[in-house]
């Protein structure tokens, strides 16, 4: 894509309001717009990494063998009184449609997914079943906060397992488990499993938090195992001893980026969800489900992987992974060179998979390499009067200071080696 042809450019002047690291790049950066209080636009850059977080998520929940679904955002009333939710979740965004028929935003979908799936399952022989989909919720926060990670309307996976036998349902939610690590891991982003509050239905859920300070959550983790527990549930203070090893458990302030729970039979129950065994007998069915969130995600990773300069995306979600710029000569017939040879580039990167941003504007090169700094793609590539002469490519990785020249016929493999590092 070129810098004149995007939709969505950077600003000069950092948002005045911005909490965060996150909202303040990402507004700034243009790859998002506020529309509201927690409630955002995604532009053509925002959307490329965001969709990349998604599609990461999506691979590994097709790998852990669930099935894509996409159920309403718009959800009846009558659902949510089946499990006296209705009254119980406070942050529900509620309406009144045509006839005085009374709905809700999704919040979360359970509700929604158990009648769903008690429709195609009789009997165990149906048994298990896991299906997820990635939608946008709403959750009307008192306080939206830090860009995006406590947004009104966000976007999360939620998955949802059901199970013949709570062993079952153990043994798929620690595959779960090892799939969100994965996930985080592919994501160049740390996530820590931290005991949780299980709610009614089992002793502890388990959390997936990043450390950051624009977090709002307190954990305190074991300096040596990683062990850890969420300040809602602990009995630890700074400084204790690990009771899983000889370490020391450390307070630090983190986010939720995912969340997993046993949740049992708590919504089988209420929509009557049973299944026959092999017996002939009707059974219960153990439920699980398995949230993340893909937009809260992506505003952790820039509060993460930045610099006073801008972003520095890990590979896997930069929106494109080469930012490519041409410096303007004053002679017409090297400036006319310099793109052409940046027009070969440009396509000869694109056929090796390698998507370029290219910075095709006729502005400084200070302006430019601000810029790149700030929106933070893995690789620039420059191409000026100097690069021209020695048939090269200036080359720059986002997270290192030095350049260096690269031979214009290396260019090509030395970018792809970088990129699948
Ligand atoms: P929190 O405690 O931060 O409010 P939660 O426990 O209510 O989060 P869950 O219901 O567990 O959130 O939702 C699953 C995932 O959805 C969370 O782990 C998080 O990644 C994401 N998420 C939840 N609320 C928001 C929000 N307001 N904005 C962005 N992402 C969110
Ligand atoms: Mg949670």
């Amino acid at each position: 894509m070129r810098y004149t042809h995007s939709f969505g450019k950077t600003n000069k002047q950092a948002p005045h309001d911005a909490d965060s690291a996150n909202a303040r790049l990402l507004i700034q950066g243009g790859f998002i717009d506020q529309l509201a209080a927690g409630v955002y636009s995604y532009l053509p850059l925002g959307l490329r990494a965001l969709n990349k977080v998604k599609n990461v998520i999506r691979e590994e929940m097709d790998a852990l063998g669930a099935q894509e679904i996409l159920m309403p955002a718009l959800t009846p009333k009558d659902n949510w009184v089946q499990t006296g939710r209705w009254d119980e979740i406070d942050v529900l965004f509620k309406l009144e449609g045509a006839g005085g028929k009374e709905y809700a935003l999704g919040s979360t979908h359970e509700e929604i997914v158990t009648p769903l799936v008690k429709k195609f399952v009789n009997s165990y022989k149906d048994l298990p079943v896991a299906v997820y989909q990635i939608q946008d919720k709403f959750r009307n926060e008192p306080r939206a906060k830090s860009g995006l990670l406590r947004g009104r309307e966000f976007s999360m996976k939620d998955l949802y397992s059901f199970h013949q036998s709570i062993e079952d349902l153990d043994e798929y939610y620690e595959e779960a488990i090892a799939a969100y690590n994965k996930i985080f891991q592919r994501l160049g982003i740390p996530a820590i499993v931290t005991e949780a509050s299980g709610g009614d239905f089992s002793k502890y859920s388990h959390e997936f938090q990043t450390p950051t300070e624009s977090g709002e959550d307190t954990i305190f983790v074991c300096d040596k195992c990683q062990y850890a527990q969420n300040l809602e549930i602990t009995e630890y203070q700074d400084g204790d001893a690990c009771p899983k090893c000889d370490g020391i458990m450390r307070q630090m302030k983190a986010v939720e980026v995912g969340n997993i729970f046993k949740l049992k039979t708590r919504f089988t129950d209420a929509f009557d969800f049973h299944a026959a065994g092999e017996d002939g007998q009707e059974h219960d069915v153990y439920m699980g489900c398995y949230g993340i969130g893909p937009s809260r995600l992506m505003g952790a990773i820039v509060d993460v992987h930045h610099d006073d300069q801008g972003i520095l995306w890990p590979k896997a979600v930069a929106p494109f992974p080469v930012h490519l710029i041409t410096l303007n000569a004053k002679d017409e017939a090297v400036k006319d060179k310099i793109l052409r040879q940046a027009e070969t580039l440009y396509q000869d990167l694109d056929q090796a998979g390698l998507e370029v941003f290219w910075d095709d504007r006729e502005v400084s090169a200070g302006e430019k390499f601000a810029d790149a700094d700030l929106i933070g793609l893995p690789l620039r590539l420059v191409l000026s009067e100097k690069t021209l002469k020695e048939n090269s490519v200036e080359w720059k990785e986002r997270a290192q200071t030095e350049s260096r020249l690269v031979k214009l016929e290396q260019i090509i493999e030395s970018a792809k080696s970088f990129i699948q590092s």
